[in-house]
């Protein structure tokens, strides 16, 4: 146990690793092909090159009009020409006069002296007319120029994580490459005795090392580039030396090590290394040891002088949750990602939740059904080691710490996975 032993609420603990978050400062940034920008964080950020829509934009086939011709319907209106999209210009009718119609086709630009358009549905045509059966309000399926983005406005913020509708946009504006932020370095140091290599047979109390795949799994999804160090001992030394080896990192998650048991070393080695512990508790399960803090470094060349690290619980189970719930806002902060809120979403619980209270759980569930009538419950586990358990979770029901008895039916807020 550090001198500095800090129990935090899930809440404070939560806030506190965002408040670090939001203070780090945006990596150094690289150009990328769009094709591959998904999911990288954008570092300039995208303008419209013009306004959006270009043109007023007919999204209908069927007739420009002006609303004021269909007061009384049906009403027959003078055919002058068709606009298809992509029509060059001198071919668009330059005003649209009292009693005239111009067939329009979804995407293409309505006349000036148009100020709707009537469904092709709504209509029939015959020689050089058409016969509109249904009047239309002004604006009527019609998007006005500009009413989407105006040129030179902000389509994609800097600090966002690219999805398919940022790079649409980014499309849109012409860009075949996009400025993002370069990954940042997470080194992953797995702890204990027990712990064995995946190529290695494990001797009968051996254990292989899966805490330090899930967590690269959850860093290089959270947008950094995970770092494995080899599987430290439950020993001073050597201990120190790959810790001081995941220093140089942009930030060290290190498992293992954190509970009340004789060889937990992690925090009393970092302590060596002159560490300030943020919090080393929080009032959590599956996770109640988890450990943020930050050390002096000593690479030459870095910005900063000091690395940011996370002492997580072995217990596979507690590692995943923790690394979501605390480690995630700092990653993504160091990819120069917006600080992001945790959001809940709920969903009707299926059969009923008994614990103990004081602690704010993150329980592997399961969500199912389909439709309205999609429920989750509890996935039957044995305990924060059960791996097997978890994997067949698809999410985490969040019971608050006063709750004791959750009753079936009831909205419980999760956390998807
Ligand atoms: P600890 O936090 O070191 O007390 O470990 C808690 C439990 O997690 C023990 O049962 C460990 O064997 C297990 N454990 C620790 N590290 C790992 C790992 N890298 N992979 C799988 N299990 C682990
Ligand atoms: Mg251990």
């Amino acid at each position: 146990m550090p001198e500095q032993s800090r129990v935090l609420s899930f809440e404070d603990a939560r806030h506190l690793a965002e408040e670090h978050a939001a203070k780090l400062s945006p990596p150094q940034t690289e150009l990328v092909d769009l094709l591959v920008a998904d999911r990288r964080v954008l570092a300039t950020p995208i303008l419209s090159d013009r306004d959006l829509p270009p043109f007023p934009r007919s999204t209908r086939d069927g007739y420009a009009v002006c609303s004021a011709d269909l007061a009384a319907v049906p009403v027959g209106l003078e055919l002058i020409g068709e606009i298809r999209a992509g029509e060059s210009v001198e071919n668009i009718p330059k005003n649209l006069g009292d009693g005239q119609a111009v067939a329009i086709m979804t995407g293409a630009p309505v006349p000036a002296g148009a100020d709707a358009v009537v469904m092709v549905e709504h209509t029939s045509q015959k020689d050089g007319w058409v016969e509109v059966n249904r009047s239309v309000a002004a604006g009527e399926n019609i998007v006005p120029c500009g009413a989407e983005a105006k040129q030179g406005s902000v389509l994609v913020e800097r600090g966002m994580r690219l999805n398919d509708a940022a790079i649409a946009l980014a499309a849109s504006a012409g860009k075949s490459q996009v400025e993002v932020y370069k990954r940042p370095r997470v080194a992953v140091l797995t702890t204990g005795d027990e712990i064995v290599g995946i190529d290695a047979v494990p001797g009968p109390t051996q254990i292989r090392n899966s805490n330090s795949y899930s967590l690269a799994m959850q860093v290089r999804k959270a947008g950094g580039e995970p770092v494995l160090l080899p599987i430290a001992p439950d020993e001073p030394r050597r201990l120190r030396g790959l810790v001081e080896e995941g220093l140089k990192s942009d930030l060290l998650l290190i498992t293992g090590g954190v509970s009340m048991g004789r060889y937990d070393l992690v925090e009393q080695v970092l302590e060596g290394l002159r560490a300030e512990f943020l919090f080393t508790g929080a009032k959590i399960q599956p996770g109640r040891p988890v450990v943020f803090g930050r050390c002096p470094r000593s690479a030459p060349g870095r910005e900063t002088d000091e690395t940011y690290f996370f002492g997580l619980p072995g217990n596979p189970v507690s590692t995943m949750v923790t690394f979501e719930l605390f480690a995630r806002p700092i990653v993504e902060a160091l990819c120069g990602m917006f600080p992001q809120k945790l959001r809940f979403n709920y969903a009707k619980l299926k059969s009923e939740i008994r614990v103990k209270p004081g602690l704010k759980r993150f329980l592997p569930a399961i969500l199912s059904g389909e439709f309205e009538a999609s429920r989750v419950e509890l996935a039957p586990w044995q305990g924060s080691g059960d791996i097997a358990a978890t994997a067949r979770a698809n999410c985490y029901i969040v019971v608050p710490p006063d709750g004791e008895l959750i009753p079936a039916g009831e909205f419980v807020p999760i956390l998807l996975r």
